[in-house]
């Protein structure tokens, strides 16, 4: 993946139901994470209900979220939204674009075996290294009035993180014996790829990382550059 040269845009959209300081935080905290990584990436927000408005072209957040399919909780499934958003981009040819997606609604995704998780803040995928695709939700922190947004921050970075490919170091044994959904994170403490499965842990990571420089440790600083390297 390293030696790509072209330019990268990441377009951040959410649903009528996202607040506008919410998306203008999550914009920011990608930012700054582009700049602590050293990358060279565009990063565009849109106004709540829309996408950037050079992205006319594709279903709009809330045309995408009434597509998705339901859990029997009715919640929704990332991995379906992350699909809607794959098959959008292929048809529209868009390269260079990461789509980032933010919903109101609650989300959830399906357990390797069977069932669901009782939730997740977000997910994302990558089917190449030009088209990536994240989404993230608002919903588990809209009770927390004075802390939202530093914790939608945290979780924007970490989504973003998967989406420059961080998915964990090998012989890395620090989950090992946790639930699946722990694999393919960072241990290191501040780290936004720490894994989080609730609130409390958001929070801890959300606190460690307002203490360390940048939202990535070294380690996961490498990898990306690793990855990057054409624009480190
Ligand atoms: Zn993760
Ligand atoms: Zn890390």
């Amino acid at each position: 993946m390293s030696g790509t040269n072209i330019a990268i845009s990441v377009l951040v959209g959410g649903t009528c139901g996202v607040l506008l300081e919410e998306l203008a935080e999550i914009a920011g905290a990608i930012e700054d994470a582009v700049r602590s990584a050293n990358l060279s990436m565009d990063v565009k927000r849109g106004d709540p209900g829309s996408w950037p408005q050079e992205l006319g072209c594709i279903d709009s957040p809330d045309t995408i979220l009434s597509k998705a399919t339901r859990a029997p909780s009715r919640q929704v499934c990332a991995d379906a939204l992350l699909a809607l958003m794959c098959g959008n981009a292929r048809q529209n040819c868009l390269e260079g674009v990461y789509l980032f997606l933010t919903i109101h609604d609650d989300l959830t995704c399906r357990k390797p075996a069977e069932g669901y998780y009782s939730f997740v803040f977000g997910s994302s995928g990558f089917p190449s290294s030009r088209k990536r695709f994240a989404v993230l939700s608002t919903w588990r922190f809209r009770d927390y009035t004075d802390d939202r947004l530093r914790f939608l921050r945290t979780m924007a970075q970490h989504e973003f993180g998967h989406m420059l490919g961080l998915v964990g170091r090998e012989g890395d044994g620090a989950y090992a014996g946790k639930d699946k959904l722990y694999e393919g994170h960072c241990t290191n403490e501040g780290c936004a790829m720490k894994q989080v499965l609730s609130v409390c842990e958001v929070q801890q990571v959300a606190h460690e990382s307002a203490l360390l420089n940048g939202p990535f440790c070294d380690g996961c600083r490498q990898e990306i550059s690793k990855r990057f390297g054409a624009f480190s």
